[in-house]
């Protein structure tokens, strides 16, 4: 089986309302779907995050994938997305939906779900989180999440809908002081779910440890980048040892985990395998952090259908991963998977079964949403006018 071409599509998928957090919101999702096409007719599937700097990089990627056997991933790999080419080129993002595609093709081909050639499900199903932001009201006025009542009662829905077990409360937004009664008001409302924080490293170090003071008896399961850096973590974790630590923004690579440890930074790594170059190099930096005795949860990055397989597909082979995964996917008004969005279940999500990725694209609907990406000048990202510069390192702009 050779790789005769490559296509990439990108769009922009609506959710129910805007996504605020530390450094702008989310007005939608902006993802570039890719189609894999082989001389066999088969056709593979992945998807990374949108914008124009991805796109030239599949444009590049395309000539140098013609006549490649979808099965040689090692040798995809370094010609693509060589530690060099990762870092030097920033090719990490768009070789991931390569990769994606790739697995898909020898699933198909085999008759096999991606699961199998990764060594077989440890388990059937993936729990998730209820990921919490702050947000504006959608278009048709509803929606607005701006303080502590508000976010219990949406959590309260979410739970209530989903069955998740572990919420996540995404922060930043507000001052120091507003979000940690809204922690605590959740705590309170949710005395036995886990709850997990992350301002998006937008915290000084001491603002980062007033916090960890302030929630002690609320017992958030981690705080998730309250500071920026490796070294800032480490001094976090030295000043409030009780507190647990996790990372997707300064620990990302195989380049951050040999620092991560040396400095004794944290005590999870939200693992992604959209940056940590496909499937199977997350499942090795798994390994490698499991040799460290660092815990292992999943990062979400605005997911559709087809990322979000891969990632069931990775957390389901997974042994050493150790709580709910995040996902932004109960944001999303639609998808461009046929059949809908993929479906929870008691707070989860099953691993799909059927060959590949186990998901198809419905192509009526990526034309939709890829018409609707030309409407979008700013993709997944807009400014947040009312960001109040005095809880972060970032200035307003
Ligand atoms: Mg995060």
């Amino acid at each position: 089986m050779k790789i005769v071409d490559l296509v990439y599509t990108p769009v922009f998928v609506p959710i129910e309302a805007p996504l605020r957090y530390s450094q702008g919101a989310h007005p939608g999702f902006s993802r570039i779907i890719v189609q894999l096409k082989t001389d066999e007719g088969l056709v593979g599937l992945g998807e990374c995050y949108g914008g124009k700097a991805r796109e030239g990089q599949l444009e590049e990627f395309r000539a140098s994938l013609r006549g490649e056997d979808p099965f040689q991933l090692e040798r995809i790999r370094w010609k693509l997305a060589s530690p060099g080419a990762l870092k030097l080129f920033g090719h990490v993002l768009p070789f991931a939906a390569v990769e994606f595609a790739c697995l898909d093709l020898q699933g198909k081909a085999l008759g096999r779900p991606v699961s199998d050639l990764l060594g077989g499900r440890v388990r059937d199903r993936i729990q998730f989180c209820a990921y919490l932001f702050y947000r504006y009201n959608n278009p048709q006025g509803w929606g607005e999440v701006s303080n502590a009542d508000q976010m219990v009662a949406w959590a309260k829905e979410l739970v209530e809908k989903y069955k998740f077990q572990t919420i996540k409360f995404k922060n930043g937004v507000f001052p120091v002081d507003e979000e940690i009664e809204t922690f605590i008001a959740l705590r309170k409302a949710f005395p036995r779910h886990k709850i997990r924080i992350d301002p998006n490293a937008v915290w000084s170090v001491s603002t980062a440890i007033r916090v960890a003071k302030a929630l002690r008896d609320y017992e958030p399961e981690y705080l998730e980048d309250p500071t920026w850096g490796i070294r800032g973590l480490a001094r976090v974790n030295r000043k409030a040892p009780w507190v647990t630590l996790a990372s997707n923004m300064s620990v990302f690579s195989f380049d951050d985990l040999p620092p991560a440890v040396i400095q004794d930074a944290l005590d999870v790594v939200l693992l992604d395998p959209h940056w940590y170059g496909g499937i199977h190099r997350a499942r090795v930096a798994a390994q490698v952090c499991e040799t460290f005795s660092m815990d292992i949860s999943m990062h979400s990055g605005t997911e559709l259908g087809i990322s979000q397989a891969a990632m069931l597909h990775l957390a389901a082979v997974l042994p050493n991963l150790s709580g709910a995964c995040d996902s932004h996917y109960h944001h999303l008004a639609d998808d461009v998977i046929v059949g809908g969005k993929l479906a929870y279940e008691n707070g989860g999500m099953a691993v799909p079964t059927g060959p590949g990725l186990g998901v198809e694209l419905d192509f009526d609907k990526l034309e939709k949403y890829h018409e609707m990406s030309k409407k979008q000048a700013m993709g997944s990202w807009i400014e947040d006018p009312n960001r109040p510069s005095e809880v972060t390192y970032y200035p307003k702009w």
